[in-house]
C-alpha cells in the first residue's frame, strides 16, 4: 500500500528522525507530528549532566533549529496528548481535539518515570524526565540540601555526582549490590561504587527505601528498611521507567513490556514502534526493549523503513554512555551480570581500562572506562561475536 498520510506519536528523538527519515525516503504526503510537551524536540541525556549541573541552559538541548523542523513540512501538534486509538477506523484520538486519521501510524511515547507507591506528593521529592523536572532539580540543589537519590541506575549515578559535585551532602541508596550492576556487571559495578565513595557520596547499596518523613508538607528525611534513618530536603526518586503505553490500552495492540513489535518494528500492519516504548525481536538477542538515546535514532529510522515496505529486521549493536564526575563509561553490545569480564586494557581497579564480557566463548559486549578510541575498537568485536579468549580464532 502506498503511504498518502502519516501520523507520529511522541516527539521527540525518536519521533524526530521517523519523521526526517520519511522525508529524506521521499514520502511526500501529509506528516503529522503528535507530542504531549510544548517543547520541540530536544535531547534527554544532558538534563541529568550539563542541565543539572548549570551549564547549559535548556534552550542547547533543541535537536534542530527551527528552520530544519519547518523544511519537513510537518504539521507539529505540540501540547497535545494521545488519549486513544482506533485500529479499525485508522484515527489517533487527542485529549484537545478531533481525531487524527492516518494510514501509517509511528509509535514513539517513550517511557514515563517510575514512581514509589508513596511521598511523591510532599516537596523536595523530584523524579527527573524532562526539561521542567532537570530544572526544578536543580533549582532545589543550588540550597545544597542533604540529598537522598534512590535508585543507582545510570539516571540516579548521575544525578548524585551533580549533586555532589554542586555541593550537596548525597546518599545514594539501591536494592541491588552496586550502582548500574545490572547493566554492567558486579566487576564494573564495584569499581562504580568505588567512584561515588572516593568523591564523598555515601552508597548505601543493598537497601530499599520504605517511607519518607514529611513535616508541613515538606520532605524531611528518608526512612531506609535496615531501619537507617537518614535527613534530606531533597530525594530523587530514579527507579526506572514504564512504557507510555496507556493511551493504548484497548486498542488491540499487543501491549505488554511496551509495545510489542515484530523483528521489523511493526506491531500491526501499518503501525510501527521505535525508541524507549517499543519491545521488538532482535534477530540474535530475542525480545528486548531499550532505553538508550543511539536506540530511539537508529529504529526511528528502521520502523519507518518498514513502514514505506523497504523491510529489514532491525539488528542494532545496542550502545550507551554515562558520564559521572570525570568519568565517560560506553557500552556496545548486550552487557549481562551474569558474564565474565576480561580486561583488554588498562586495570579494573584504577584508572581508565576497556574490556569485553564473554558468553559460551563468545564476546557479548564491551565496556571502556574513560577509553573512547579502545571502545569504538571493542565495538567490532562485539558485532562479529568474536570467539573468546582470543587465541581460539587460531
Ligand atoms: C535524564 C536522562 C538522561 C539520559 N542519559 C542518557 C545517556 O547518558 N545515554 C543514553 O544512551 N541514554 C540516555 N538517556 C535515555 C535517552 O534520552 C532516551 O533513550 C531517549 O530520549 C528515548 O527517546 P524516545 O523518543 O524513544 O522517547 P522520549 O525521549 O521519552 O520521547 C517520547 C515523547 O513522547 C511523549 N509522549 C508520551 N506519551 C504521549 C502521548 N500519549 N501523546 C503524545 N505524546 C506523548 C513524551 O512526553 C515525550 O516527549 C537519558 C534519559 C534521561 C531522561
Amino acid at each position: 500500500m502506498t503511504l498518502s498520510n502519516v501520523v507520529v506519536v511522541g516527539a521527540s528523538a525518536a519521533g524526530l528522525t521517523a519523521a526526517e527519515t520519511l522525508r529524506r525516503e521521499g514520502f511526500t504526503g501529509r506528516l503529522t507530528v503528535i507530542g504531549d510537551e510544548r517543547h520541540p524536540p530536544y535531547d534527554r541525556p544532558p538534563l541529568s549532566k550539563q542541565v543539572l549541573s548549570g551549564e547549559w541552559a535548556p534552550d542547547r538541548l533543541a535537536l534542530r533549529p527551527p528552520a530544519v523542523l519547518d523544511d519537513l513540512e510537518a504539521e507539529w501538534r505540540l501540547g497535545s496528548r494521545a488519549v486513544g486509538l482506533d485500529v479499525s477506523t485508522r484515527n489517533v484520538e487527542l485529549a484537545d481535539g478531533d481525531p487524527v486519521p492516518f494510514d501509517g501510524l509511528v509509535v514513539a511515547t517513550g517511557v514515563r518515570p517510575k514512581r514509589l507507591p508513596f511521598g511523591h506528593d510532599l516537596d523536595g521529592v523530584h523524579v527527573l524526565r524532562g526539561i521542567e523536572d532537570a530544572l526544578a532539580l536543580r533549582d532545589a540543589l543550588a540550597a545544597t540540601p542533604r540529598v537522598v537519590v534512590v535508585g543507582a541506575g545510570f539516571l540516579g549515578a548521575e544525578a548524585a555526582a551533580v549533586a555532589r559535585e554542586l555541593g550537596c551532602a548525597v546518599t545514594l541508596v539501591d536494592p541491588l549490590s552496586a550502582p548500574m550492576v545490572r547493566q554492567l556487571g558486579a566487576d564494573i559495578a564495584g569499581r562504580v561504587a568505588r567512584l561515588h565513595v572516593e568523591n564523598g557520596v555515601d552508597v548505601r547499596c543493598g537497601t530499599g527505601v520504605v517511607g519518607f518523613a514529611g513535616e508541613r508538607g515538606r520532605l524531611v528525611g528518608v526512612a531506609l528498611d535496615d531501619g537507617a534513618e537518614l535527613p534530606a530536603e531533597v530525594v530523587l526518586v530514579a527507579i526506572g521507567s514504564v512504557p507510555a503505553v496507556e493511551w493504548l490500552r484497548g486498542s488491540g495492540l499487543p501491549l505488554g513490556d511496551g509495545l510489542l513489535c515484530d523483528e521489523y518494528c511493526e506491531a500491526a500492519p501499518g503501525i510501527v514502534g521505535a525508541g524507549d516504548v517499543a519491545s521488538w525481536m532482535h534477530p540474535d538477542h530475542g525480545r528486548m526493549r531499550v532505553e538508550h538515546r543511539m536506540n530511539a535514532t537508529e529504529q526511528g529510522a528502521a520502523a519507518v523503513r518498514t513502514l514505506l515496505g523497504r523491510r529489514v529486521p532491525f539488528a542494532p549493536v545496542p550502545y550507551f554512555w554515562t558520564d559521572q564526575y570525570d568519568v565517560k563509561i560506553q557500552a556496545y553490545g548486550r552487557t549481562s551480570g551474569a558474564a565474565d569480564f576480561t580486561v583488554v586494557e588498562g586495570n579494573l581497579d584504577e584508572g581508565p581500562f576497556a574490556g569485553v564480557h564473554s558468553e559460551g566463548g563468545r564476546i557479548a559486549s564491551a565496556v571502556a572506562w574513560n577509553m573512547p578510541r579502545q571502545a569504538r575498537a571493542l565495538r567490532a568485536k562485539v558485532v562479529e561475536r568474536a570467539s573468546w579468549p582470543a587465541h581460539q580464532d587460531s
